[in-house]
């Protein structure tokens, strides 16, 4: 078992954290109060692999491994979780998802714009009343001559209302039910829905968006893959999604011990520095070793996504693992800061709030618990 990164993966690890500490880190916090994330920004991600990373060349993409895919997502959490959140659907999973289902006439469409960052998408499936149940999908799609014409809400959206390019789920025949569920691609240039922000606890330059779509009119041929199996669709990303989470978790983490292994030696009480109590180590220590297990756990999980194969159970443990720990994580470093882990001037609360927030999307905690259930016992416990 080889757990050294190989020396590409190395220089890429090297590169991306020096562009986060550089370039991002300094525009953080602003962006966050404007509640902002720059196109220009995005542009400047192309080169380091953060857009299209999992396209294969022929499509323009970077085709990379997971392991280094991972890497990018670590680093973009430990420096700005909206900016990991970007990174996971809109940037990655995407476009990904086009090449993997859509026809090649999609593939021609919509991939380089995607790939240029010219357009950034999204990906549609929560609802009002459809969470962690995803078969159970209300909005509906009816063929009326060359057109899907489409009435619901999608809640939660991530990058709703700024994305040009979106895939939404819904049923074109309600008596199959979760059969009868279809995915779509979306452009906004050619239908109309409405959009409005969700004001939210964490990720503030990241928009979630409540979409709704009243008698919107989808071409025919932009229906993704096969009538009826959107379900699917829907479920094959959700592994990559769940590893992407994971490792973005392991970077917040990371910015965690960093920042109180610092904060730990500088600040003095008792006429020493906190970081020689042993209480205090314990706290720090407890981060170490929830990290170092997470991130092997996250490399487990892309392992098994780069060799192929069943993966549910990997990449559940891992993100379940790592977004528990992370949290932990946090909150630990809040108590090494004491009263300042709750001030705007240290960035403990803003990795406090990234933190608990990755514990729900691609699949709560408890979703996860039944997943890995599921497959160690061969009994399902969800429904
Ligand atoms: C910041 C953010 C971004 C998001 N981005 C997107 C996006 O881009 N696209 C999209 O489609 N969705 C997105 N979501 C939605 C996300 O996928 C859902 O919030 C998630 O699937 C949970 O659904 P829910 O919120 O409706 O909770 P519910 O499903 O109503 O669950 C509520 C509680 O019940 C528990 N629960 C549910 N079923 C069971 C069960 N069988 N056994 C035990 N416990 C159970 C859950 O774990 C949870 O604790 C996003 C959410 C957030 C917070």
């Amino acid at each position: 078992m080889d757990f050294e990164l190989t020396e590409e993966q190395k220089i890429l690890q090297d590169t991306v954290k020096k562009f986060m500490d550089n370039e991002v880190a300094p525009i953080v916090e602003e962006c966050e109060k404007k509640k902002e994330m720059p196109r220009d920004l995005i542009k400047k991600l192309i080169p380091l692999g953060y857009v299209g990373a999992l396209v294969p060349p022929e499509y323009g993409g970077l085709g990379l491994d997971y392991i280094s895919l991972g890497i990018l997502m670590e680093e973009a959490g430990r420096t700005w979780g909206a900016l990991r959140i970007m990174a996971n659907g809109p940037l990655n999973l995407i476009p990904y998802t086009i090449c993997v289902n859509g026809t090649e006439e999609q593939k021609k469409r919509f991939i380089p714009s995607l790939l240029s960052a010219d357009k950034t998408g999204f990906l549609a499936i929560t609802e009002p009343n459809v969470g962690s149940d995803a078969s159970g999908i209300e909005t509906r799609a009816d063929l009326q001559g060359s057109h899907f014409i489409v009435n619901g809400t999608k809640m939660w959206v991530t990058n709703g209302s700024t994305a040009d390019v979106g895939i939404i789920f819904a049923s074109t025949d309600k008596s199959k039910g979760p059969g009868g569920i279809s995915a779509f691609i979306v452009d906004k240039e050619e239908t109309t829905y409405s959009a409005t922000n969700i004001e939210k606890m964490f990720g503030h330059a990241m928009v979630a968006s409540e979409l709704v779509f009243e008698d919107a009119k989808v071409p025919k041929e932009n229906i993704f893959g096969p009538e009826g199996k959107g379900l699917k669709i829907a479920l094959t990303t959700l592994n990559e999604g769940r590893h992407n989470v994971a490792m973005g978790s392991v970077g917040i983490a990371q910015a965690c011990i960093d920042a109180s292994v610092k904060y730990a030696k500088e600040r003095k009480q008792f006429g020493k520095p906190i970081g020689s109590f042993q209480l205090v180590q314990k706290l720090i220590v407890e981060m170490v070793a929830d990290t170092m297990a997470s991130r092997l756990l996250g490399y487990q999980a892309a392992k098994c996504l780069d060799t192929g194969g069943r993966c549910d159970r990997f990449c559940s443990v891992a993100k379940l693992f790592a977004c528990e720990a992370a949290f932990k994580t946090a909150s630990n470093a809040l108590q090494v800061h004491g009263g300042y882990g709750y001030s705007k001037e240290f960035p403990i609360e803003r990795y406090f709030r990234d933190a608990r927030g990755a514990m729900i999307p691609e699949g709560t905690t408890e979703i996860q618990t039944l997943i890995i259930g599921r497959d160690v016992l061969g009994m399902s416990a969800i429904r």
